[in-house]
């Protein structure tokens, strides 16, 4: 039985990682259940999966979670101090990473040092810290388990192979907008941002999905998981969400991995591995599917992908600024403050402005992402 703690289980994410526990209840349970303020939701999680533990970082929604569960023998904590100190628990044999933003960070990092496996969901994390985090997982011989869905497919595309990796094809549907000019997008509205055609998801992400930038943390991203070099990660947009992404090798072979679009199968994966269990989803009919394509990105218009190209070359603390701007930005979008094109416009702003540090210690990128919201 292996014993997962679920950093952000009231999440999209969290929540169909507990659609496949209960799918496996012979191979998997949740040990810890963490949230950020919907305790209604912890709660009811709670009861129904029985975990050693239970955190919530909005630490005014203690008391309801502890009265809710006084009559359980469930631990309640409250806090982000809890929910990092919970992640030594002996009894964690899994973290799935799932908090969404920077904020999923610290408990990652943690867990990695007390030798927790990770699936990891939490892009962002990679994103702001990609060095740090990589060069823990190697110290304390961790593993990480990629959970986004095009990183799943690399790491199985690569499952096996012991040559070097010619280029990574990352795979991008393109979101609600695809083919919309700058003019287009200037008036578009949150509600459009929001229907994304093949995948449901949390609100940040859905937003990133139709910046790109999205596809551009997801490219730095890969470039901490699998070693390679940004300028070899290429973005190919292909609509139909089949193929997850694909690796093209020396020889010129490329390998893809395919699959209906849904997170449940690479969540599955990474909590199985190297094993492949029954899954009882829909199979993938390529019968039905007339058709797939394959198409350039177009960078000018969705600038954020260019940005996180930029930051990433840049390197040191510039992803960070990137990722912070970027998170302040799209909440400000998701609460009506500005329009859709605005949240480029503020992150590249940001990266003009920003202190720039080549090789930032963890304290360091903790301030650079304090001082880049307040700005
Ligand atoms: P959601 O917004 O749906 O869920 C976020 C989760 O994090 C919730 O459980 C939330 O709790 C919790 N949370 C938020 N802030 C804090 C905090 N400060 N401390 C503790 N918990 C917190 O996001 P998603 O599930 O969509 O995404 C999670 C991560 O996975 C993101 O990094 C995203 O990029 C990545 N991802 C998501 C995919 C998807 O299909 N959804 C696909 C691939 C990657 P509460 O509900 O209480 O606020």
């Amino acid at each position: 039985m292996k014993r997962i703690a679920i950093l952000g289980s009231t999440g999209s994410i969290g929540t169909q990682a507990l659609n496949v526990i209960r799918r496996h209840r012979d191979l998997f349970c949740a040990e810890v259940l963490c949230a950020g303020s919907n305790a209604d939701l912890l709660i009811s999680q709670a009861r129904e999966f029985e975990p050693n533990a239970v955190a919530i970082a909005d630490e005014s929604r203690y008391g309801q979670v502890r009265d809710a569960l006084n009559d359980t023998d469930i631990k309640v904590y409250a806090g982000t101090d809890a929910i990092v100190s919970l992640m030594e628990m002996e009894s964690i044999d899994m973290v799935l990473a799932a908090i969404v933003g920077v904020a999923g960070l610290r408990p990652t990092l943690h867990a990695i040092e007390h030798g927790k496996p990770i699936a990891l969901a939490n892009k962002e994390t990679m994103v702001v810290a990609g060095s740090i985090v990589t060069e823990a997982a190697r110290r304390h011989r961790v593993p990480i388990l990629p959970v986004d869905s095009e990183h799943s497919a690399i790491f199985q595309c690569l499952v096996g192979e012991v040559s070097p990796v010619d280029k990574i094809l990352l795979t991008a549907s393109g979101g609600p907008f695809r083919g919309k000019t700058r003019e287009e997008l200037a008036t578009v509205t949150l509600e459009q941002a929001l229907k994304h055609p093949n995948w449901s998801m949390g609100r940040k992400v859905t937003i990133d999905s139709a910046t790109l930038m999205n596809k551009g943390l997801e490219v730095i991203e890969a470039k901490w998981l699998f070693g390679v070099d940004a300028k070899d990660i290429e973005v190919h947009v292909h609509p139909q969400s089949v193929v997850h992404s694909m690796v093209q090798f020396a020889d010129g072979s490329v390998k893809a991995q395919l699959g209906i679009p849904t997170m449940e199968t690479p969540i599955q994966y990474a909590f199985s591995f190297p094993e492949r269990i029954e899954s009882f989803l829909p199979r993938l009919d390529l019968f039905n599917q007339h058709t797939l394509t394959f198409e350039r990105p177009d960078t000018e218009t969705f600038r954020c992908l260019a940005l996180a190209y930029k930051a990433i070359e840049r390197g040191g603390n510039m992803p960070c600024v990137m990722n912070a701007a970027n998170e302040v930005a799209v909440q400000q979008f998701l609460d009506g403050r500005i329009g859709f094109l605005d949240i480029a416009d503020r992150v590249e702003r940001s990266m003009q402005e920003a202190h720039y540090i080549a090789n930032p210690t963890l304290d360091d990128l903790i301030a650079t992402d304090k001082i880049v919201r307040q700005q």
